[in-house]
């Protein structure tokens, strides 16, 4: 029999999307509905709110109107089928705006999204076998399915949560999550919802779901510790020594970021490279050097204060082209720094075509995170030919082998000039190397398929038991 599997999530590519989240759930359902054909027999559904702005170019098709516990309006649900996966919408009072996050309702927004779903899938007749929730937004189901009164297709559903980033965990007044949740209150405790006198809604799916997952091996291991945990590190060593933390590495969307069918800067082979190169640095107005790139979000976590401060050092050998928005700090440094100093290029915002041509034409790219879940922008990379000079943390340890890039243990701009200067030895010193190195890189697969499965067959051991 097909197994049945719903993820929830408050944010799905291309429908809605603040960042990696989106991402994830836009590829790893279709790989997994793909799987399914292939034999594996998937049945996947992904249920996400019913934002006032829906991306995609798609309108859902409205199904059914339900009741939702403690909710005076109705609840309503809309349904779009692609590639194989269908999503589901939930329309309710307070997603009508385009944000996602940051109003001041959003706890009571996110309680009552996860409090509709057991009566949508009751409403529409459905059957799910496994509810894969994925970050805080969704944080509270596993915790509903098990203590507040369900439909009966929702009872003893097994339950998997995804931890995307540690740093978001959502919390709240427990007087409000309980008045609006339904909940019973002696789940407030130190073992269970509570957290610092707070509830904590990621902490509600670590403690309550069957299986924890996050989405690299290294970041499994790391957010047990003191210096990753966020302060949860405590409960999550707890369930990795219950065998429910587990480390899935995510993948790569293959086509969307292919050199050879590339949208803005498309290439075939090293020659091709060094083409696209020389057209960047000339649209740049920069001289011919070995260049370095760094596409990010400017948040703490991303570690860009590091290239700000090695910035001089760096720029002795190197060009640097910097393409980011975020934190008004390193933005201001970097507008002004990038209007007097030669060799440096800093485009403030985002913008999409420009970072294939960066991701396309520089010869290695910086990546000195702090902690790094999974990243994507390194996997970006390499699928270019571009070397990654990454901090060895989380996601970045596991897929930047010594063989192709070069890390650097601490993050710190003392370490990160020991990575460049690794990189730049090889890159004047033995040119064919870092052909090799090119080379190898550009073979890798990133691709969903491996991690799908794996989530399949995570699946499968908790219905079996
Ligand atoms: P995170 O999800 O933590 O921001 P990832 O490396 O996993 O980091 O993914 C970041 C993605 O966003 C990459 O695809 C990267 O190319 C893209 N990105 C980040 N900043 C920008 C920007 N300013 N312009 C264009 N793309 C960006």
């Amino acid at each position: 029999m097909a197994l049945h599997v719903m993820h929830v999530s408050s944010e799905v590519y291309p429908f809605s999307k603040t960042g990696g989240l989106a991402d994830v759930l836009g590829a790893l359902p279709l790989e997994q509905a793909k799987l399914g054909q292939n034999g594996e027999s998937a049945q996947v559904t992904v249920v996400s709110p019913w934002y006032g702005r829906l991306g995609g170019g798609l309108k859902p098709e409205y199904l059914a109107q339900f009741e939702v516990p403690g909710m005076a309006e109705p609840s309503q649900v809309g349904r779009i089928v692609q590639g194989g996966v269908t999503y589901l919408f939930i329309k309710q009072k307070g997603f009508e705006g385009p944000e996602l996050y940051g109003l001041a309702n959003d706890l009571e927004r996110f309680v009552y999204f996860c409090k509709a779903i057991p009566f949508a899938v009751a409403a529409l007749e459905l059957r799910p076998d496994i509810v894969h929730a994925h970050d805080w937004g969704s944080g509270l189901l596993p915790a509903l399915l098990r203590f507040t009164p369900v439909p009966p297709q929702m009872q003893g559903v097994k339950t998997v949560f995804t931890i995307h980033n540690l740093q978001y965990q959502g919390r709240w007044n427990p007087w409000d999550v309980l008045s609006w949740s339904g909940l019973p209150a002696d789940l407030v405790h130190p073992d269970g919802l509570e957290f610092y006198g707070d509830v904590n809604l990621l902490k509600a799916g670590v403690v309550y779901s069957d299986a924890v997952t996050t989405v690299s091996p290294g970041y499994a291991q790391e957010i047990t510790t003191l210096e990753y945990g966020e302060k949860l590190e405590g409960v999550l060593w707890r369930t990795q020594q219950e065998g429910r933390l587990h480390g899935i590495l995510n993948g790569l969307d293959m086509e969307r970021w292919n050199p050879e069918t590339d949208p803005y800067a498309p290439f075939e082979g090293l020659e091709g490279k060094a083409r696209v190169k020389q057209e960047l640095l000339k649209s740049l107005k920069l001289e011919s050097r070995p260049t370095l790139g760094l596409i990010s979000r400017f948040a703490q976590q991303k570690g860009v204060d590091l290239v700000i401060e090695a910035l001089g050092e760096l720029l002795e050998d190197w060009n640097v082209i910097i393409l980011g928005n975020g934190d008004v700090f390193p933005e201001r440094v970097l507008t002004l720094l990038g209007k007097y100093v030669p060799g440096l290029h800093f485009r403030q915002g985002y913008d999409e075509a420009l970072a294939h041509r960066i991701y396309a034409g520089v010869d290695a790219f910086l990546m000195p995170s702090r902690f790094e879940p999974c990243g994507l922008a390194q996997m970006i990379s390499m699928r270019y030919g571009t070397l990654p000079i990454a901090r060895d943390t989380g996601g970045l340890h596991d897929t930047v082998t010594p063989d192709i890039g070069f890390l650097f243990p601490d993050a710190t701009y003392e370490s990160l000039l020991e990575g460049t200067n690794r990189a730049l030895e090889v890159f004047q010193q033995r040119p064919q190397e870092w052909r090799s190195r090119m080379e190898a890189a550009m073979t890798l697969d990133w691709s969903w398929r491996k991690g799908a499965s794996e989530y399949l067959e995570l699946y499968r051991r908790l219905i079996a038991g």
